[in-house]
C-alpha cells in the first residue's frame, strides 16, 4: 500500500491533465463516471494486443490465458468486498445487475408480497421494482424520506419492521446529494423480519469501500465505471444460497449444464447468469482498476477526499443565493445545489466555459427532485484525485458565471 500522494496520483489520470476551453479541466462529475489511471487502460489495451480469446471456451494458450485473468478479475473484486469469488456475477453495470434481481426475484413474489423502495432511488433501483410489482401483484412502498432527503433511522427501522416486506432496495449514497445511507441499523431490522436486502451501492463501492460480510447485505450492485473502470461492465454480490434461488434473466450458451431440444439444465452461481461472451477486456480493465485503488492507504485517501470536499462546501455556502441539498457531515462528496431560481442548465453551461465539468438536471432521480420540490439541481461530484486547486477555480469559476448571470 502506497503514501497518498496526490500530485503523483494526479499524473496516472491522462484525463485530468487537458485544457478545456482554454482552461486546465477541473473534472467535478466522477459521480457520473470517474476517470481512469494509465494502469486501467494498459490493460484493457494489453488484452487486446497480446491475448484476445473467448474465455471458458478453449483449450488453446490464449483462450486459456483469457480465462484465467478473467477469473482472477472476480477473485480480486470479490477480495476488495470481502466476498466469495463464487458471489460475484458480472453484469454490464449496476443498472443490469438491479434488472437481474428484479427479474429473477419475480418467481419468487406475490400479491401478499411487499417491496419497499426509497424515494431517492437512481431510476434503475425504481422502475424494474415497479415493473416487478406490476407482473406480480406485489406492493411498492416507499421508506420515509425526511423533507431535507436525509432518513430518521428510527423512523425508517420502525416502517422495515412494520411492512416486513418481502424485499428491501436501497441506496448505500445518493447519486443526486452523496448523503451516507446509515445501513447497518436498517440491515439489521429487516433480517429480523425476514426481509431481502438489496444495495445499490454504484455511488458507495469506491468512495466507502464496503465489507459487504460486514454490512450483511443480501445483494449489493456496483458499476465498474464508477470505480476507476471501463464503462459497460460491473456486476452484482449475492450470498451464494441466495444467489442460486434467483431465476436466470438471460439464457443460452454457457450457463446451461445440458441442453436437449426440449429442455435444459443450469449451472450454479455465478455462471447462471453470464450468458453469451462477456466483456472481457472490461473485466479484466475493472479488475486492474481495483488493483489500483487497493494499491492506495484507504484511510489516507479518504480524508484527503474529505478535506477537499469539506473545503468545497464551506466556499460554496459563503457565496450569497446558493442553497445546498447535500448532507454535508456524512457525504461521500457531492455537492448538489442551486442559485437563486436560476435554471441548472445554465450554470453547468457557463461553468463549462471555464473548463469546469459539472452536471445539472434531476440526475436520474425525478422522485427526490419531486421530494424536494425542485426541477433540478447543479451537482458538483468529487472524487479522491480532485485538488484544493480544483475547488478554488470551481469556486472562482462559479463567482463569474453568478455574474455573468445576474
Ligand atoms: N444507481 C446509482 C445510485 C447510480 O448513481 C447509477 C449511475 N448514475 C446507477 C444506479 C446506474 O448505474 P449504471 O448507469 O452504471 O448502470
Amino acid at each position: 500500500v502506497l503514501e497518498f500522494d496526490i500530485k503523483t496520483i494526479r499524473k496516472d489520470f491522462p484525463t485530468l491533465n487537458q485544457s478545456v476551453n482554454g482552461n486546465p479541466l477541473v473534472y467535478l462529475d466522477s459521480g457520473a463516471t470517474s476517470q481512469k489511471p494509465q494502469a486501467v487502460i494498459d490493460a484493457t489495451t494489453k488484452f487486446y494486443s497480446q491475448s484476445n480469446a473467448n474465455v471458458h471456451r478453449g483449450r488453446h494458450a490464449l483462450s486459456e490465458a483469457a480465462t484465467a485473468q478473467y477469473e482472477q478479475a472476480r477473485e480480486n473484486i470479490a477480495n476488495y468486498f470481502h466476498v466469495q469469488a463464487n458471489e460475484i456475477v458480472w453484469t454490464k453495470g449496476a443498472t443490469e445487475a438491479l434488472n437481474l434481481l428484479a427479474y429473477g426475484l419475480q418467481n419468487q413474489l406475490n400479491q401478499s408480497d411487499t417491496i419497499i423502495i426509497t424515494p431517492l432511488e437512481h431510476h434503475a433501483n425504481i422502475v424494474p421494482w415497479q415493473v416487478v410489482a406490476q407482473n406480480t401483484g406485489a406492493t411498492l412502498s416507499v421508506l420515509p424520506l425526511e423533507k431535507n432527503g436525509s432518513f430518521n433511522t428510527d423512523n425508517c427501522v420502525k416502517y422495515i419492521k412494520q411492512t416486513k416486506a418481502k424485499v428491501l432496495c436501497i441506496s448505500q449514497a445518493s447519486n443526486t446529494l452523496g448523503n451516507i445511507t446509515d445501513l447497518a441499523p436498517l440491515i439489521s431490522a429487516a433480517k429480523a423480519v425476514g426481509t431481502l436486502i438489496i444495495v445499490d451501492g454504484a455511488q458507495g463501492a469506491m468512495h466507502l469501500r464496503p465489507n459487504l460480510k460486514a454490512l450483511n447485505c443480501d445483494f449489493y450492485v456496483f458499476s465498474a465505471h464508477k470505480m476507476l473502470g471501463p464503462t459497460g461492465v460491473g456486476g452484482l454480490y449475492g450470498r451464494y444460497e441466495l444467489l442460486n434461488t434467483l431465476t436466470p434473466y438471460q439464457t443460452g450458451g454457457e450457463m446451461i449444464q445440458t441442453v436437449t431440444l426440449e429442455k435444459s439444465t443450469y449451472r450454479s452461481a455465478p455462471a447462471k447468469f453470464e450468458t453469451g461472451t462477456p466483456n472481457i477486456a472490461g473485466v479484466i480493465g475493472f479488475a486492474a482498476a481495483i488493483n489500483y485503488l487497493s494499491s492506495l492507504n484507504f484511510a489516507q485517501l479518504q480524508q484527503h477526499e474529505q478535506t477537499v470536499f469539506k473545503y468545497a462546501a464551506n466556499e460554496l455556502s459563503k457565496i450569497e443565493g446558493i442553497t445546498i441539498y447535500s448532507d454535508l457531515s456524512h457525504n461521500i462528496g457531492t455537492l448538489s445545489f442551486n442559485y437563486k431560481s436560476e435554471h441548472p442548465y445554465d450554470l453547468a453551461t457557463l461553468l463549462d466555459g471555464f473548463g469546469v465539468a459539472v452536471r445539472s438536471g434531476h440526475h436520474c432521480t425525478q422522485p427526490l427532485m419531486a421530494h424536494l420540490g425542485l426541477n433540478g439541481t447543479v451537482r458538483a461530484s468529487f472524487a479522491f484525485y480532485n485538488t484544493v486547486q480544483d475547488v478554488d477555480i470551481f469556486i472562482n469559476s462559479l463567482k463569474e458565471s453568478i455574474a455573468l448571470l445576474d
